[in-house]
Order: structure tokens, then C-alpha cells, then sequence
């Protein structure tokens, strides 16, 4: 691949994953990204390598939660208003995808790369000089309610049909493992393959330091358009110039639907909204991921301090961002954490770049070959990066993956669309 110059679109954790594969294959690579080092949602997420997150999102029953998660003006869950029209197809798909043969599916497809997050996770860190932030501890999930625990049974034993090392425990033997958990924990369950890392933010920053001293070129400009062309592909940029590659990533997160439509590829991508607050003196100390199970929030150990986060809110990329649910999910927190004081937190919010069907698109282009797709992560883009840019880099240099990739295909929407509208996002007969 050493006569190939590749433009990856966007310098998130998945593009600068991609770039780092195709510098590993000997080709010629460019990351532009309107602000490489700006915040983004790969910079400011969770730090989880939530290796057992197999299931989709969209599962059957959910529905029954949703009216009471969005009635709470701080829930879990919410949609604007104003952008409910131009979220029913997505929605529409989300539903589709909940049903139990589309999750046997979709879980199948997730674990087939939630299997392979640390052999291509290790290597990437340690290149980088990350190792020593790898923190392979476990993630405890906790409950409240033995109700709630016993709810979630099926989703276990579905976790583990898939390979994913499940242990209940008591309340108990759960205080044993995190002291500063208080009464209000009935049962827990450990996830022992899970893992945290130190700070996501040093991992894009190390990752785009190796790309630069590797031979990277990383330009800092907005990408207004990609095209095919008879030997590759064009990336215009606003200032009106041109660059030529013979192939294109397009790896530019939420952004990344806009870019595809130029190309001729629907995708159904939307913005989900999450947001956190980071305390450096927490005054309490956890050692692993705690996932807050009835209340759909985590709490992450990072070097940075402690960072509590979730939130899933369907406003669109312009819709400006509501921090009194970072703030309300540190209130949440001290419920379960009677230690923790959450004075000076740091409030952020990210765009997590989200399909219906809970998966990712690792793609060619369905009408060009030179284009390639890597977004659409949602919650898992982290966790997922380093292996989506082992993949691209197979296809990139022309060399069979290790896994199957028509569950990540783009067309796959088009098919939605067809089937749910006569023109994807137009969508205008469906209620729901
Ligand atoms: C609150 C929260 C917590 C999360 N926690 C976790 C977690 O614990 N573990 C995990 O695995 N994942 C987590 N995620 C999800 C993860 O952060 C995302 O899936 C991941 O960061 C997406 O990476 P990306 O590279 O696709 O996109 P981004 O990080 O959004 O990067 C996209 C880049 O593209 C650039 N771009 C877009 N359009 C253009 C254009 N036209 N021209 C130039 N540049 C462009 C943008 O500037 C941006 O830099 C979390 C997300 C959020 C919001």
C-alpha cells in the first residue's frame, strides 16, 4: 500500500484508529478534521472498554420504559420536540431492530467485535506509550431493587450465551469490592472482561502525537465535500481547495451521514446526546466502572478524576445542550455513594453518533469503491476504535478481514429505507 495516499475525514478516536492502520500498511495518510485537537466525543467520553455490551440498545419491552424515562425532565431518555420529524425514520428503524430475531442478530454482530477490542486494543496502546493505562479491573453493575435484578435476568443469560463472563453478587460481597457503595445496593453483577483506561482524551492525543511522528499529515480545515473520481476521490475543503486520494475514510462521527449522502450512501445516523461531570476530589475512591442499572448512569475511575456520566438525548447537532443532567446525574450518584462530594465538577457533554440498529458502519462505499465508512459507534466508540481501524485497514489494502462485515454494511439502510419510506428521512406516513 505505499503508493496510496488515504484521506481519513475526521480525527476522533476511530479516525485516527483508521489512520494509525493504514500508516501500519505503508500508505500515505492525511486526517482532517475542522479542530484535531478540539473536543469531540471521543475526548471527553467515559474511558470504558465495555467489551460486554453486546446487546442492542433496542430491545423488546423497552417501549414500555420509554413514556416514564421521558415524562422525568432529567430521566434517562429525551427527545425535542422540534426534531421528532426528522427522527422518524431513525426511530421507526430503532423499533424494527428491537425485535427478538433482529436482537439475536445484532448481538451476534457486536460480539463478534467486542471479541476481538483487545487484541487490537493492546498493541495500539502500547505503541503509544498508553499500556500502563490499560486498567483491567471489571465493571459492577448495580441494583436497588431485587425487582429490578430480577428484570434484568434475560439480558444476563443473554450476555453469556455470547461469551461474556457474568458473576452475581450480594449487596454484600458487592461493598467488599467498593466500600463506598452505601445501603441503598440490593445486588450487583461483576463483568470481569470489561476495562477503563486513565483518560480518553490521552488517547487521542498520544494516538494523533504517533500518527504526526509517523509521517501523519493532520489538517486542520472543514471538509464541505467528497467525491468520487475515476482513480480515488476528492475532498473539497471550505477554503475551495482540493485534495486527491485514491481512497477516503469517511470517520467523521455524528457528522459523518452528510458526507455519505454526497457520495450517493443513506445512512440513518443520528446525534445521542450524552453528558457527564468529572470531580477530581471526589472524596471517595472506586476502583472500577460502577454502572448504576436502574437509573442508566455510570461512574468511571478515571486519572482525572471521578467521571459520572449517560443520558441519551435525541436533539439534533445544532440543539445547544442542557448541563443540569450533568449536574442531576451527580445528584443521582450520591444516592448510591453517600461519600461522594461533588463540589468543582467539570460539566461536558458529547454527540455520540448513533444507528438504530446499535451497530457501526465499517464499509465500502456501496457504489465506490475508493470510499470508505467508519462512524457510527454510538456508545461503543471507544471501546471499538482500534479494531473498526484494523478492519478498514484490511480493506483498505485489499486483504480478507478477520470477522464478516456485511452485519457494518452501508447498504443496509437503504434497504430500511425502502422498506419504511419511499425516500429515507422524508418519511412522512409512519406514526409512532
Ligand atoms: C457521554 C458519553 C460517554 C461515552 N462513553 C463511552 C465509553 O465509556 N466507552 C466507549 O467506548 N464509548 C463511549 N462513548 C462513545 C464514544 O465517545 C464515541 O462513540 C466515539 O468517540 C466516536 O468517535 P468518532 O471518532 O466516530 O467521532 P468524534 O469523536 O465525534 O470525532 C469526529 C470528528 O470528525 C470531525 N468532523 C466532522 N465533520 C467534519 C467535517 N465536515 N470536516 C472536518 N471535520 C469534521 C469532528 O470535528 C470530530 O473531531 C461515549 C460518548 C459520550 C457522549
Amino acid at each position: 500500500m505505499s503508493n496510496r495516499t488515504i484521506i481519513v475525514v475526521g480525527a476522533g478516536v476511530v479516525g485516527l484508529c483508521v489512520a494509525y492502520h493504514a500508516i501500519k500498511r505503508g500508505a500515505k495518510v492525511t486526517i482532517v478534521d475542522r479542530d484535531p485537537a478540539g473536543d469531540k466525543a471521543s475526548y471527553g467520553n467515559a474511558g470504558c472498554i465495555a467489551v460486554s455490551e453486546v446487546l442492542p440498545a433496542s430491545v423488546p419491552g423497552l417501549w414500555k420504559k420509554v413514556p416514564r424515562w421521558i415524562l422525568d425532565p432529567l430521566g434517562p431518555l429525551s427527545l425535542r420536540i422540534t426534531h421528532i420529524p426528522r427522527l422518524l425514520p431513525w426511530l421507526w428503524n430503532f423499533a424494527q431492530a428491537g425485535s427478538s430475531a433482529e436482537v439475536e442478530r445484532i448481538s451476534g454482530a457486536l460480539a463478534a467485535l467486542n471479541h476481538r477490542v483487545y487484541a487490537d486494543l493492546v498493541p495500539l496502546l502500547a505503541d503509544i506509550g498508553l499500556s500502563g493505562d490499560l486498567h483491567r479491573k471489571g465493571a459492577l453493575t448495580v441494583y436497588e431493587s431485587e425487582k429490578g435484578w430480577h428484570a434484568a435476568t434475560p439480558e444476563w443469560e443473554a450476555k453469556q450465551r455470547l461469551g461474556i463472563d457474568v458473576r452475581h453478587l450480594s449487596a454484600d460481597q458487592a461493598r467488599e469490592l467498593e466500600p463506598a457503595l452505601g445501603p441503598l445496593v440490593k445486588r450487583a453483577v461483576l463483568t470481569p472482561q470489561w476495562s477503563h483506561i486513565s483518560d480518553p482524551k490521552r488517547v487521542v492525543d498520544s494516538l494523533r502525537s504517533w500518527l504526526t511522528a509517523n509521517g501523519a499529515r493532520v489538517l486542520a480545515a472543514q471538509v464541505s465535500r467528497i467525491a468520487p473520481s475515476p482513480k480515488g476521490g476528492t475532498v473539497t475543503l471550505a477554503d475551495s481547495s482540493v485534495l486527491n486520494a485514491s481512497k477516503i475514510v469517511v470517520a467523521a462521527g455524528a457528522w459523518s451521514a452528510e458526507l455519505s449522502r454526497q457520495v450517493g450512501d443513506i445512512a440513518l445516523l443520528e446525534s445521542e446526546r450524552g453528558y457527564n461531570t468529572t470531580i477530581a476530589a471526589p472524596q471517595i475512591a472506586l476502583h472500577r466502572t460502577m454502572i448504576f442499572a436502574e437509573r442508566n448512569f455510570v461512574a468511571a475511575p478515571l486519572s482525572i478524576g471521578l467521571r459520572i456520566g449517560g443520558a441519551a438525548e435525541f436533539g439534533g447537532l445544532l440543539a445547544t445542550p442542557n448541563f443540569a443532567r450533568s449536574k442531576g446525574l451527580v445528584e443521582l450518584a450520591k444516592a448510591y455513594l453517600p461519600g461522594l462530594d461533588g463540589a468543582g465538577g467539570i460539566l461536558w457533554s458529547g454527540h455520540r453518533p448513533a444507528t438504530p440498529d446499535t451497530l457501526p458502519v465499517i464499509s465500502r462505499s456501496a457504489t465506490h469503491g475508493h470510499i470508505l465508512y467508519a462512524f457510527g459507534h454510538g456508545h461503543l466508540g471507544l471501546t471499538q476504535g482500534p479494531t473498526t481501524g484494523k478492519l478498514i485497514g484490511d480493506l483498505l489494502c485489499g486483504r480478507d478481514p478477520p470477522i464478516p462485515l456485511e452485519p457494518y454494511a452501508i447498504e443496509r439502510f437503504s434497504a430500511a429505507g425502502r422498506t419504511t419510506s419511499r425516500k429515507a428521512y422524508g418519511f412522512p406516513s409512519i406514526g409512532i
